[in-house]
């Protein structure tokens, strides 16, 4: 592997910059450093680009990393992440054969295909491999515990998400962050967060049952404040016995 420095790395951008977004891009600044738990990272606020170059294995998975950041950068800082912006900026990439690899990066916490939208063909070809690698990987999980004579639980999905979404609203968590959580977890929303045609219906069940659990949350929450108050407001009277 090359030795990686920052100077290389902001040639290699603005190369980047030129042949894939013919110059209309803006440039951010390089800088390598560790990271925890990534390669690289888009910095919009500090118009950074991060890289950790030590993470890297070869010189392509370098540039490909450089790639995903600067695509960050294209999706502008509107974008939520791994959305539709960013995977237009993937697809355009892959259109002009740029050497950039797919993988786990682009699909963290999505373990379905089917969240992609269908127009982003180069990305979904992309990421098949890794999607069929998963799939195999669990069926060969479930393979183990048929021939170790373990019962195969068949969950229902369906269920479960409502049961997920009815757990965390009784933990106080709002409904944002229990569909956020729920659609990753059973892929029912699609790259930027919406509910997929099919999913409506589960949604909709998850969140009554989320909107009373929530409920009741909070009415305990409430109740908890009131005798909090009171147990303040008995300790202030005179012989109260605060200092007693
Ligand atoms: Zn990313």
């Amino acid at each position: 592997m090359t030795s990686w420095t920052v100077a290389r790395l902001t040639r290699l951008f603005e190369h980047y910059r030129q042949r894939f977004w013919s110059g209309r891009l803006p440039t951010y600044a390089i800088t390598v450093a560790p990271l925890e738990n990534a390669f690289g990272r888009c910095d919009h606020d500090e118009c950074c680009v991060i890289i950790d170059i030590s993470r890297h294995t070869s010189d392509r998975g370098v540039r490909s990393t450089l790639l995903h950041e600067m695509a960050h950068v294209a999706a502008g800082p509107q974008s939520l992440g791994h959305d539709s912006a960013f995977f237009a900026q993937l697809e355009r990439l892959l259109r002009r054969r740029a050497p950039i690899g797919m993988g786990s990066a682009e699909n963290e916490n999505r373990p379905f295909l089917h969240v992609i939208p269908k127009h982003f063909v180069l990305c979904r070809r992309a990421l098949r491999a890794t999607y069929a690698r998963r799939t195999r990987a669990i069926e060969g999980l479930i393979e183990q515990q048929r021939r170790e004579g373990r019962p195969v639980s068949e969950i229902d999905a369906a269920d479960a998400a409502v049961s997920d979404a009815e757990n965390v609203g009784m933990e106080g968590v709002p409904w944002r962050g229990a569909l956020l959580a729920i659609g990753r977890e059973y892929g029912l929303l699609d790259i930027d967060n919406k509910p997929l045609p099919w999913a409506t219906e589960i949604v909709r069940r998850a969140r009554q049952a989320h909107a009373r659990a929530y409920g009741f949350w909070r009415e305990e929450e409430q109740a908890k404040a009131v005798l909090e108050e009171a147990l303040a407001a008995s300790k202030m009277k005179p012989g109260g016995g605060a200092d007693s």
